[in-house]
């Protein structure tokens, strides 16, 4: 089993990402559990932020690493929230904040200028030095809605409503959302690399 440190502290991610590399022979161990610390996020782009993270948590650990980075983006917003969605409304992870400021930013805007998507990019290094990263990206395209739907999911859940669906993000299964967002399409693609690489 070869270890790769997990550059992010949240538990669910940890799970999915195990399960991701299961047939991969990789053991993931997660930052906090190695004494490694938050990276200041200083991207300006998600890939940018993604291959910040992995380095640091990389470097600090001697280990492979691997990090994402993931938001909700809003064309009428010119991509806002964007790299700050954890924190729009100031607050770090307040999700009802965040989702009550997206609403007043677009108050009023119609229907059909209210298109969105979620992006999530994993990057995924052998060593700090590394030159060629796995790097995979998914996104799930949508609008946001005029209020919230739905009680499950978390963060901009409930005002998604993803492209082709009647149900908002928050009211999908959450095998339906895992096979349809913007993370599920990326482990898929991540997936598939990492496969390729051992071919
Ligand atoms: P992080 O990559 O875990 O830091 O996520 C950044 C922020 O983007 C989260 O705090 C949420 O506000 C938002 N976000 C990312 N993915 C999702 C999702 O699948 N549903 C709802 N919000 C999300």
């Amino acid at each position: 089993m070869q270890r790769i440190v997990l550059a992010s502290s949240n538990r669910g991610k940890l799970a999915e990402f195990n399960t991701l590399l299961a047939d991969s022979h990789f053991e993931v161990v997660p930052q906090a559990e190695l004494g490694v610390e938050d990276v200041e996020e200083t991207g300006l782009s998600f890939v940018e932020n993604a291959l910040l993270k992995a380095r640091h948590a990389s470097r600090a650990a001697g280990l492979p690493a691997l990090a994402d980075d993931s938001g909700l983006c809003v064309a009428h917003l010119r991509g806002a929230p964007g790299l700050y969605s954890a924190r729009y409304s100031g607050g770090h992870g307040d999700a009802e904040a965040n989702n009550a400021r997206l609403l007043r930013e677009l108050e009023g805007v119609a229907e059909g200028q209210r298109s969105a998507f979620f992006i999530c990019v994993l990057a995924l290094l052998w060593h700090a030095e590394d030159p060629a990263p796995l790097i995979a990206e998914g996104r799930w395209q949508g609008r946001v809605l005029e209020g919230p739907r739905g009680e499950r999911g978390f963060g901009y859940d409930p005002l998604f409503l993803p492209h082709d669906q009647a149900l908002s993000a928050a009211e999908l299964a959450p095998e339906v959302k895992n096979r349809l967002s913007h993370r599920g399409q990326a482990m898929v693609k991540l997936h598939a690399r990492i496969a390729e690489r051992h071919s």
